[in-house]
């Protein structure tokens, strides 16, 4: 079963253009030097899981014409990841149901706290968003797309990344312990954070994610979640084969 994932966004917390920045990365007019915030959207045979809820998520919709999600998984609670949530209502009104969102306990903890408003009772003419949130800790199915999260160390924290059948993705991480590399065992597409140039407490730069590419060896790896430190062209360029920077729309199916 081949999976098909399409990018919403592939920025960093600060998007590119960064707001104010002169630089050639953000000056430049390759639409793929422009970065939303990280999330993607992954299908197979009429389901469609969402992946994080970024404060770009309505614009990611519209561009993505989306009009039907299964669900919504979350990889943690940082606000790059989670400030689009009231977006979701549109599902509400199309689907006409509560919507079901998945995490980590404490992903939970923080979106039942901070967005209150939208895990009440569902409001009969969808004033609000109305999510349903759960649990996740071991693989689910949602038809044929089995989800397994991939606990990884942001720093200190430990989040989700999540593997689709024979798709990862593991955005936002700066370790991956050695019981979670257990799963990413024979995968056709990683898609993997990748900063920018420089070391970062958090987040694995460059360097760092074409080691780690090369250690987890996926027939291809996509980067994501980048900065404006990194232009398109110039890092696909110096890439090893198998390896290249995805970019805001683009769509990719799994061998399966
Ligand atoms: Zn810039
Ligand atoms: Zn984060
Ligand atoms: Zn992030």
């Amino acid at each position: 079963m081949s999976v098909r994932v399409r990018f919403l966004g592939t920025g960093s917390s600060a998007g590119t253009p960064q707001v104010g920045c002169d630089c050639a990365v953000c000056r430049s007019d390759d639409p793929r030097n422009r970065r939303s915030r990280a999330s993607i959207l992954v299908e197979a045979e009429g389901v469609a899981l969402l992946v994080d809820t970024g404060p770009d998520l309505r614009q990611q919709l519209l561009r993505e014409n989306v009009r039907a999600l299964t669900a919504v998984l979350y990889t943690h609670f940082h606000a790059d990841h989670i400030n689009g949530i009231d977006d979701l209502r549109a599902f509400n009104f199309l689907q006409k149901q509560v919507l079901d969102c998945y995490g980590d306990v404490r992903t939970g903890k923080e979106l039942e706290e901070r967005f209150r408003y939208c895990f009440l009772p569902p409001d009969p003419a969808w004033a609000k968003p109305s999510l349903r949130m759960h649990h996740l800790d071991g693989p689910r199915e949602f038809g044929p797309l089995r989800v397994t999260p991939v606990p990884v160390l942001h720093g200190h924290l430990q989040i989700f990344g999540y593997r689709f059948n024979d798709v990862a993705y593991l955005t936002d991480l700066k370790r991956i312990p050695e019981s979670s590399m257990a799963l990413l065992q024979k995968l056709d597409i990683l898609i993997l954070d990748c900063l920018r140039e420089e070391e970062h407490p958090t987040h694995i730069n460059v360097t760092e994610a074409i080691a780690l590419a090369k250690e987890i060896g996926a027939r291809y790896t996509y980067f994501t979640h980048m900065t404006h430190d990194l232009g398109f062209a110039s890092l696909a360029e110096r890439l090893p084969e198998g390896m290249a920077p995805a970019y805001d729309g683009l769509q990719i199916r799994s061998a399966g």
